[in-house]
């Protein structure tokens, strides 16, 4: 047993931007070189900054959950943070980080791609490390939550890309726009941590659209972007009941990927009447509060589905019910209904955390609409390994703390302490890291 004493001195002694780095290393050990290779538009002979300086300070802003790029500069201006930044990029010099119009500006400039390349670079580190294999689906397939959120709500048009919502006073017949930018996420569900692998913002081409885009156009373009950047990755896609439908189906099939998605009436009449009358005829013979029905005809396919009553926080008794083309039986039952309901972590670890506890995606950093998509994908870099630091990290697990206690603990460190040569002798050296 650890006495509180033991703890308070412990926690003293630790320097959590170096117990941060362990991580990183850890798990990405070209990351740095990743952020300095980005391709880069800016005039050469201006720069002040390379990308690696810029893009770092942005992680460890959002790891030190400072919400706007003001409160940044003022954080970090320190001889300890500057120090702290050039040993940890292994420059010559440095004599001040970036001011947040300089990292606007090239963030405004900067091809989205190229972030997202560093996401995948990421993600495929993590998936060779083998940690996680026991999270797949069945042992075979690994979930991913598709889900979209709001970003940004404007009351005057942002840039020709926004989305557009008319609301009308019904008393006055006024009309009001809000102009909205919306992104549709994908993530990979590894336990209690989900690492986006994939977004794709919802947006129109252009003002003169006669359609909108939608979170189904969106997953379609999203759905290619991942099969051809992860070609064999073995996937089964959870979807709310928006995605119970032939397009997704069909593209899954195409894709050679499995779906599991949350299903409503509404969604597919006769599948729900066919598994309704089945259910009915079974269940006067039997109660049992998990039923599934494999091979309903539907189109040219045939889809399972299963129905769980389980109860809600507040006592009462709630259905679930979820489609897909994973053969359920009498040993995956119950392990399928908790992947389908897994779904949940993309709202509560994905999207409320990122909004009101962690990074506050909602708050535009730049009016650029380029640099709003590079905050975006920047966060979600920072979520990756920000998430492997706190299940990871053994000083982490040890220490009970809040979301802003963690970042500001970080903050802190990074402030005050420079790095040291055994520091980065430390660093070199292998470390294990468990989830458990
Ligand atoms: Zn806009």
């Amino acid at each position: 047993m650890v006495t509180r004493k033991e703890k308070r001195n412990r926690e003293k002694e630790t320097n959590y931007f170096f117990e941060f780095l362990k991580i990183q290393k850890h798990f990405f050990k070209d990351l740095i070189n990743n952020l300095k290779n980005v391709v880069d538009h800016r005039h050469q002979s201006y720069i002040t900054y390379g990308p690696d300086v810029i893009l770092f300070t942005m992680i460890l802003k959002n790891m030190a959950g400072l919400k706007s790029m003001r409160n940044m500069s003022d954080s970090f201006n320190k001889d300890e943070c500057i120090e702290n930044v050039r040993k940890v990029l292994g420059l010559d010099s440095l004599e001040e980080l970036p001011h947040y119009d300089t990292i606007n500006d090239f963030l405004s400039g900067l091809d989205v791609h190229e972030l997202e390349k560093i996401r995948t670079y990421m993600i495929k580190e993590l998936l060779k490390k083998r940690s996680f294999e026991s999270y797949r689906i069945e042992g075979k397939y690994w979930g991913v939550i598709i889900d979209g959120t709001g970003l940004h709500t404007f009351h005057e048009k942002h840039c020709e890309h926004c989305l557009r919502r008319v609301f009308m006073n019904k008393e006055t017949g006024e009309k009001t726009v809000l102009y909205m930018h919306h992104v549709l996420e994908a993530k990979l569900v590894v336990g209690d941590m989900v690492f986006s692998i994939g977004s794709e913002f919802i947006e129109n081409e252009s003002e003169n659209i006669t359609k909108q885009d939608c979170e189904l156009k969106a997953f379609h373009r999203l759905a290619e972007k991942i099969k051809q950047t992860f070609k064999r990755l073995p996937i089964c896609i959870l979807g709310d009941s928006l995605y119970a439908c032939e397009s997704v189906f069909s593209l899954c099939d195409k894709y050679k990927w499995k779906y599991l998605c949350r299903f409503k009436e509404g969604r597919i009449r006769s599948i729900f009447s066919e598994f309704k009358a089945i259910k009915e005829w079974e269940q006067s013979k039997n109660q049992n509060p998990l039923f599934w029905v494999n091979d309903i005809a539907y189109n040219a396919r045939k889809v399972n589905l299963m129905e769980s009553t389980m109860e809600t926080e507040d006592g009462k008794t709630k259905e679930y019910v979820f489609i897909t083309d994973i053969k359920i039986t009498k040993k995956n039952a119950e392990r399928l209904i908790a992947a389908g309901r897994s779904r949940w972590k993309i709202e509560n670890q994905g999207f409320n955390e990122q909004k009101n506890n962690r990074y506050d995606i909602e708050h535009a950093n730049s009016e650029n609409y380029t640099a709003m998509k590079n905050h975006y994908l920047l966060v979600q870099i920072t979520d990756i390994i920000r998430q492997l630091y706190e299940k990871g990290s053994s000083i982490l697990k040890t220490i009970k703390k809040t979301a802003k206690e963690k970042s500001s603990n970080l903050l802190e460190s990074f402030r005050t302490r420079i790095l040291t040569d055994e520091d980065f002798s430390h660093l070199s050296k292998p470390i294990q890291v468990r989830f458990t």
